[in-house]
């Protein structure tokens, strides 16, 4: 099969019928042999119903129905886990993603090798309150993932090579960063293609203002997983060791300063008086702490079942 196309959904009954005929008809322009799979991420409309009504009619569609809202990175993780096609694609229900950038997408991963095409809403529709943060994210994100060539992490609308999909895990909310994601995987050609958006035509947008907030929460996640994740000892243990080290140093200055005065009759106080002191103690108990953070993080990763998951590209 060419092509899967993944569209996460939520309340969105009014689109469906209209992106689903849009889909149908770019690939039968084309030729290509596609499925569409549709997540159903406990819609509480009558999407599940639209959904079945196309399905009737329409063998190359596959729908799974969860039991309740879990969230766009769910959604997508269940949905990668059924795709079949070559070239996988995901698109958002809402009709903002236009389903006629799919033969380039599809031309970019299988023609020019991209592992991932991500959309680019270079012209948005949406308000002045959503298109400014988004500028602000997208430039944290691409100085933290290294991917500098990407302008819109979070574009609904991407193309993937199947590997790609099989070998990455969405989680969480962690949809917005797939292209690190991916990259982390040992997915590196990645590329960007300018895609037409539109206004939401029906419904309203699912995600509030919290999304920067947690955005950058998770984007924080991330670094320190694709840095530190499989050896937490590396920055605990580092940090750790400088405090202690600097409170061993002070205790030491402390003492040898008061023995110094005692032996050469100069007025001296008790240590516990010296503010130093306090500082040594407290540097040398969270040096202590954060050392244990690092042995407690390591027998963590020691029992992680992905310990020893490794992206092998070829063998023979
Ligand atoms: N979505 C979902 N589960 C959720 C929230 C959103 O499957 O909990 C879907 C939604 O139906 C849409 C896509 O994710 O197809 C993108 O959502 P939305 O259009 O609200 O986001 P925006 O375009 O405002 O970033
Ligand atoms: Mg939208």
């Amino acid at each position: 099969m060419d092509i899967s196309v993944i569209i996460p959904l939520y309340n969105e009954e009014e689109s469906l019928p209209e992106l689903f005929a849009w889909i149908k008809r770019v690939m039968k322009e084309n030729g290509f042999s596609y499925e569409v799979i549709f997540v159903n991420d406990g819609s509480t409309d009558r999407s599940w119903q639209v959904i079945e009504a196309l399905k009737q009619k329409n063998d190359e569609i596959k729908a799974i129905k969860f039991r309740r809202n879990y969230g766009k990175s769910p959604a997508l993780f269940c949905g990668f886990r059924r795709a079949t096609g070559n070239v996988v694609i995901t698109m958002d229900a809402d009709l903002q993603d236009s389903p006629d950038e799919i033969p380039e997408l599809y031309r970019m991963i299988t023609e020019e090798g991209y592992d991932l095409v991500s959309g680019w809403k270079k012209k948005r529709y949406d308000p002045l309150s959503k298109t400014l943060p988004t500028k602000l994210f997208n430039a944290t994100a691409r100085a933290i993932s290294g991917i500098h060539n990407l302008h819109d992490f979070n574009c609904g609308l991407k193309a993937y090579r199947q590997e790609v999909i099989k070998n990455i895990e969405v989680y969480g909310e962690m949809h917005r960063y797939i292209p690190y994601l991916a990259k982390n995987a040992g997915f590196n050609k990645i590329g960007e293609k300018v895609v037409h958006h539109q206004a939401r035509k029906y419904g309203k947008t699912k995600f509030g203002l919290n999304r920067f907030v947690n955005g950058y929460l998770d984007l924080l996640t991330l670094w320190f997983l694709s840095t530190f994740g499989i050896k937490p000892m590396h920055i605990f243990g580092f940090l750790g060791s400088v405090m202690f080290l600097l409170g061993f140093i002070a205790v030491i200055a402390v003492g040898v300063t008061k023995i110094y005065d005692m032996t050469h009759g100069n007025p001296y106080r008790l240590v516990t008086e010296s503010p130093y002191f306090y500082l040594a103690l407290t540097m040398m108990i969270i040096g202590t702490q954060l050392f244990l953070a690092g042995f407690i993080g390591e027998l963590i990763t020691r029992n992680s079942p992905e310990r020893n998951n490794y992206q092998i590209e070829k063998e023979l």
